[in-house]
């Protein structure tokens, strides 16, 4: 993110009194993160939020392909390598939220990030078998613990062997991402570099947030 220490693997914000020698945030440093890069539009804040929620809850529809856009966009100044012809998956929704919002919203973001590019997008790589709750307030090892085998890909040829754009609208503390990694790669996918609207500061502070 542009003006914004951020972590090389993970693109977390970095407190400006962290230790950038080695350019990595805390939970990167201890354990090296499952995707292959990570990008971000925009820092969660106020205004982000806003973008976010109308396109979430309030039908804004139209807002996606400018979201999507500028996660292009963000994706190429980000330094991952970025294969020439990927795959681009949205994070799913369990069906029982599919049916109560109508629509995901990461699958609109998708196809405006895709259309942006030219790439490919397939909605339905990735299934929500388990429904789990809110992960606000949880640590880390208790939202993996959560989702462990929540999310499955039901077709693994439809993945395998392909390199990976997997978009999601707000990223907080990336279990719910590592989770959709994870998935993919056990599928054979190749490469997988995550990409979202906006990162969440401190993730541990989100408790509002769905994951
Ligand atoms: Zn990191």
């Amino acid at each position: 993110m542009p003006g914004h220490p951020s972590c090389r693997l993970c693109q977390h914000p970095l407190a400006p009194e962290g230790n950038l020698d080695d350019g990595l945030c805390v939970a990167c440093r201890e354990a090296a993160p499952v995707h292959d890069g990570m990008s971000a539009a925009t820092i969660y804040g106020d205004a982000s939020r806003d973008v976010v929620l109308a396109l979430k809850h309030a039908g804004r529809f139209a807002l996606a392909g400018p979201m999507g856009r500028l996660m292009a966009m963000r994706l190429e100044a980000s330094g991952a390598v970025l294969p020439p012809d990927p795959l681009v998956v949205p994070v799913p929704l369990h069906r029982t939220r599919l049916w109560s919002r109508g629509y995901n919203q990461s699958v609109l973001l998708a196809r405006g990030l895709a259309k942006a590019r030219g790439w490919s997008v397939a909605p339905d790589a990735l299934r929500r078998v388990r429904r789990t709750r809110a992960l606000g307030g949880l640590d880390r090892s208790e939202r993996l613990e959560m989702l462990a085998g929540a999310i499955v890909v039901p077709h693994a040829l439809s993945v395998a062997g392909r390199d990976i754009v997997l978009v999601d609208d707000v990223v907080t503390s990336g279990a719910t991402t590592d989770a959709c990694v994870r998935a993919l790669k056990d599928a054979g996918a190749d490469r997988v570099v995550v990409s979202c609207y906006a990162r969440v500061r401190s993730p541990w502070r989100a408790g509002a947030l769905r994951d």
